[in-house]
């Protein structure tokens, strides 16, 4: 037992006496053409985290002097680095292939935006432009005048604002009804005291808020006596929020926007309605399916007479990372004298993109928003592309593929328990595992997301833009052919 011990401490310390220092590495000549890739003392970094990964397997055990001097002799040095140097080159935002079928996804940057958009965002992003001036008198004024007014327009509220994303615009609410004296109560129904996609929890905001919360009602049923029943002296707020990623079936009540308008008006306080997504549908916008189901629309909420409606510029919109509030005049201007509205407040770039969006739905044009064509295109209209997909993928070697009718989501807790009807190209290999393969393809270039599903590698067309056919089958070939 002893002797076993001490030859293995021998072991090791030959192994240790191996290693290599970070001096004979950097000379190391068949290191040489990798170095240059990457800053020196990112090169450096990698040299000492491969030292340190190989110290700690010889400390625990798991590589002995043999093991190491194999490595160092053969490929496994130069590998390793210049997979380290690979993963360098991936990082960070780059433009990827969703064929996940999720139109609004999160971890994809939710909404793709109209080609005009796009432009106007990269126009004012390499030169100066008119952002806190007016153009006509030269005097200052504020950097979305013009968005308010746009909003105003397509939503029918009075006035309108906008912040960072609906994360941002639902804590200047509460942060600017808080402001008024010692009232520091907010009553919201517990039914609506959502988590949206693990990060949003609506009563963490509040509390960070500094807002004390009031549930009434319950999980399934809330009532506007409730809400009357609980509003007192420290009342700041009464407020709704809609439960975008998730829904109680059967017997349920919740209180509409309309009754907590009426109710605010009678007690005189102030009423909002966090809708989340969003769903712009009016004259001009041509309804989404209606598997959208009740999925509440901007213009009947601000309808509803509700002081303040905020929704998401990035869901069911279409338009670029935003939170947008809208509501009545006296309510939008007491959220814009809040000093951290100046914390929240969007950039030139996004204004602009989202300027342009909004213009593209008031000239009639919202349907050509490419998250909307997405959403709006039925399974019949999807399928000729899962075909051409099909074909091409059918050419690869050792490939198993078929075209199956499969269900896509929208994404981004817009519509829960929603699914739309799609055509999805079924891929399986002889010898890459779908997860295996699905993980190359993130890596492949271009890059690619799909989806992994019983057993197989599902590409669903729904959610690919113009020309991403061709990039999904170049990734493909890349990795398969
Ligand atoms: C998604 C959502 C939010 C957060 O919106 P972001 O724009 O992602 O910050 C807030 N409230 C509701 C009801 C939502 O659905």
């Amino acid at each position: 037992m002893l002797e076993r011990m001490s030859s293995r401490a021998d072991a090791s310390k030959d192994a240790f006496r191996l290693l290599p220092s970070i001096e004979e590495l950097l000379h190391d000549p068949r290191l040489a053409a990798l170095a240059p890739r990457v800053p020196r003392d990112v090169w450096l970094g990698f040299l000492r985290e491969l030292i340190e990964r190989w110290r700690a397997e010889i400390k625990a055990g798991k590589l002995d002097a043999t093991t190491l001097s194999a490595r160092l002799a053969g490929t496994a040095l130069a590998d390793e680095l210049r997979r380290a140097v690979e993963r360098e080159g991936r990082a960070g935002i780059v433009r990827v292939v969703n064929a996940t079928g999720v139109v609004l996804h999160t971890g994809l940057g939710r909404a793709p935006l109209h080609a005009e958009a796009a432009a106007a965002m990269a126009n004012v992003a390499g030169s100066y432009c008119v952002l806190e001036v007016d153009r006509e008198s030269g005097e200052r004024n504020q950097r979305d005048d013009r968005l308010s007014e746009l909003l105003r327009r397509m939503t029918g509220a009075e006035a309108g604002i906008v912040v960072n994303n609906c994360a941002a615009a639902v804590y200047l609410l509460l942060n600017t009804y808080l402001a008024r004296g010692k009232r520091d109560e907010v009553i919201v129904s517990r039914g609506e005291l959502v988590e949206i996609g693990g990060s949003f929890r609506v009563p963490d905001v509040m509390e960070r808020a500094g807002v004390v919360l009031r549930e009434v009602g319950t999980t399934n049923r809330t009532r506007i006596a409730d809400y009357r029943a609980a509003a007192g002296e420290r009342t700041s707020l009464l407020m709704k929020v809609h439960t975008s990623n998730f829904r109680v079936e059967g017997f349920t009540e919740e209180v509409t926007p309309r009754e907590l308008a009426e109710l605010g008006r009678e007690l005189s306080l102030p009423t909002a309605f966090d809708l989340g997504s969003g769903l712009i549908e009016g004259d001009d916008v041509a309804a989404l399916p209606d598997v959208m189901g009740d999925e509440p629309r901007v213009r009947d909420a601000v309808a509803s007479g509700v002081d303040v409606v905020c929704f998401s510029g990035d869901k069911l919109f279409g338009g670029p990372q935003s939170g947008m509030l809208v509501g009545k005049r006296a309510a939008i201007a007491s959220l814009r004298k809040n000093p951290v509205y100046r914390a929240l407040r969007l950039d030139k770039v996004t204004i602009a993109g989202l300027e342009r969006t909004l213009e593209l739905y008031l000239a009639g044009r919202g349907d050509e928003v490419p998250s909307r064509a997405m959403l709006r295109a039925s399974a019949d209209q999807l399928r000729p592309s899962a075909e051409r997909i099909a074909a091409a993928l059918a050419q690869l070697p050792r490939c198993t593929v078929s075209v199956i009718p499969e269900r896509s989501q929208p994404g981004s807790g817009a519509a829960p328990g929603v699914f739309l009807p799609t055509y999805a190209v079924r891929l399986t290999h002889e010898s890459w595992k779908p997860a295996a393969l699905a993980a190359a393809l993130r890596r492949a270039e271009p890059a690619v997301f799909a989806r992994v599903q019983d057993d197989a590698l599902l590409l669903d067309p729904r959610s690919l833009l113009p020309g991403d056919e061709d990039l999904l089958l170049k990734a493909l070939r890349s990795v398969l052919a």
